[in-house]
């Protein structure tokens, strides 16, 4: 008998580059820049495995020289993406300043994916940028994209971090690092921005067809595809920003340029995760009008959404007037769509299958308790079952109208424990632990830390008992946290 069987074809890199045929305003080629001494320090094994890349991909010597751009895999064609985007409201021409994308790997599903190297050198977007990127936030990244998928949120993800032997120069000198990454596409808000501003409106369609044939094929036989097809982007943010939400995750950096069009989450700067619960939270230390704060996600979103919307109004309708009509109503829809996305994430996280009016109240009413008492977001839901003793007559109230509302289900309670399980997720990026790994491998060269915080990351939903360490908030329990942009 043959060792390989027909039906499994060798794992390659069998790159392709659909996004290189749009006209040539979207892009420019451009060769990442070599390092001085590349090594591999971080690889996902079984995601490389899920792209049918070939299985020798982490043996050195030839792994690092291919995870920063010293040496191209077969089929490379590296280009810069152009695109625009409103930058905290304001509108900026972008552009890829320190990402290269390598090509798009097709995956034996017959997926594909790009592949980007972040950090690799200058581009012709470059502005006042070094092209680089430095080795903590480049972990970080790996870190909370991978997390966001064990998580089943929709995001972009890590393939590998490849430390470049290079110091970059930020506040303090740091080393230098380069991302794989990997996303459904790099189409963003910001590319339609982009294809809006050149005037050319042959261009604004090709960028449209395009994004409907790789992301939203079911809407080309809609009577108005452009229309259907704002429709779908809106719905699958509206999808996205509820997972956003009921996971305690801010993204910190919402502008038009960081929304991808495929639904994805995408551009991991100081993004992080609410420990104590309140809705005012603002990680990022350049947001100083907390206009991406936790509870305002639904709202940027919105207004994101309408800055794309805007660009396809040539698209929507031949009447000006009309087209504003198409937009306007699709983008009212938006906040509605999130919030119920929203409540029936929570009646999971409350472990209610039937819906009750009372819903969205039980959980609005935790919500409060939670901002009232400083209670972390996570592990209250996730110990919701034992916190019934708790010496807190609100708390106390609340517990009650809950165990009574879990009766008025046919389910048993412990399908009804399942289901909170299921939802409320154990182990996320703490933020202690997440600056703990990263200092170690930044400041020590330990990368033991990260691996082993990786490794945890990896099953969000086990019993927190299997690692108390990773699973406990932190002491105290509300440490004002910050992140950094200057990545
Ligand atoms: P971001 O904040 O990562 O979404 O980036 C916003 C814009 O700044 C994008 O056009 C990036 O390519 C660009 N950029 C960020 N960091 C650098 C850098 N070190 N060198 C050049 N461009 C950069
Ligand atoms: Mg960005």
């Amino acid at each position: 008998m043959s060792a390989s069987s027909p039906s499994a074809p060798a794992a390659r890199w069998q790159l392709e580059h659909s996004y290189a045929q749009l006209p040539d305003l979207f892009h420019t080629r451009t060769l990442p820049s070599p390092v001085r001494h590349p090594q591999l320090v971080a690889f996902n094994a079984p995601l490389a495995a899920a792209l049918g890349l070939p299985s020798d991909l982490a043996a050195p010597p030839a792994n690092a020289a291919l995870f920063t751009g010293n040496q191209l895999p077969p089929g490379a064609q590296p280009l810069a993406q152009a695109y625009a985007g409103h930058q905290f409201g304001h509108f900026a021409v972008l552009g890829d300043g320190r990402a290269i994308l390598l090509g798009e790997q097709i995956a034996p599903t017959g997926q594909r994916f790009d592949i980007q190297l972040k950090g690799a050198g200058l581009t012709p977007f470059s502005r006042g940028g070094d092209g680089r990127a430095a080795l903590g936030p480049m972990l970080r990244e790996y870190l909370i994209s991978e997390a966001m998928h064990a998580l089943a949120i929709p995001t972009t993800r890590s393939l590998a971090v490849a430390s470049t032997g290079e110091t970059v120069a930020r506040r303090h000198p740091l080393p230098g690092a380069v991302l794989t990454r990997v996303a459904s596409s790099h189409l963003r808000v910001g590319t339609f921005q982009w294809a809006a501003a050149q005037g050319d409106p042959a261009a604004l369609q090709a960028l449209a067809d395009y994004a409907i044939q790789r992301h939203y094929p079911e809407v080309a036989a809609a009577e108005n595809p452009y229309h259907a097809f704002l429709l779908a982007v809106i719905s699958r943010q509206a999808a996205l920003i509820a997972q956003w939400m009921l996971a305690g995750f801010v993204h910190g950096v919402m502008n038009t340029d960081n929304m991808a069009i495929s639904g994805e989450t995408i551009d991991y700067g100081p993004c992080a995760f609410l420990d104590a619960y309140d809705p005012a939270t603002v990680f990022s230390s350049i947001d100083h009008q907390g206009r991406y704060a936790y509870a305002q996600q639904p709202l940027a979103a919105q207004w994101n959404l309408a800055r794309f919307a805007e660009t396809l109004l040539p698209l929507l309708h031949p009447q000006e007037n009309q087209a504003l009509e198409l937009a306007q109503a699709a983008i009212q829809a938006f906040p509605a769509l999130a919030q119920s996305h929203r409540l029936a994430g929570f009646r999971k996280k409350l472990g209610l299958f039937n819906e009750a009016t009372e819903d969205a109240a039980l959980a609005e009413d935790l919500l409060s308790w939670m901002h009232l008492r400083q209670a972390d977001y996570t592990h209250t839901f996730r110990t919701l079952h034992l916190l019934a003793p708790l010496p807190d007559p609100t708390f106390a109230l609340w517990h009650q109208r809950w165990a009574a509302r879990l009766t008025r289900q046919p389910q048993s309670p412990a399908a009804s424990q399942q289901r909170r399980d299921a939802a409320n997720p154990a182990f996320i990026p703490r933020n202690h632990l997440v600056e703990a790994a990263l200092a170690a491998a930044a400041d020590q060269g330990d990368f033991a830390p990260f691996h082993r915080l990786a490794a945890v990351l990896a099953q969000p939903f086990a019993p927190p008992e299997t690692h108390p360490t990773y699973s406990a908030p932190p002491t105290p329990p509300s440490c004002p946290y910050q992140t950094f942009c200057g990545t």
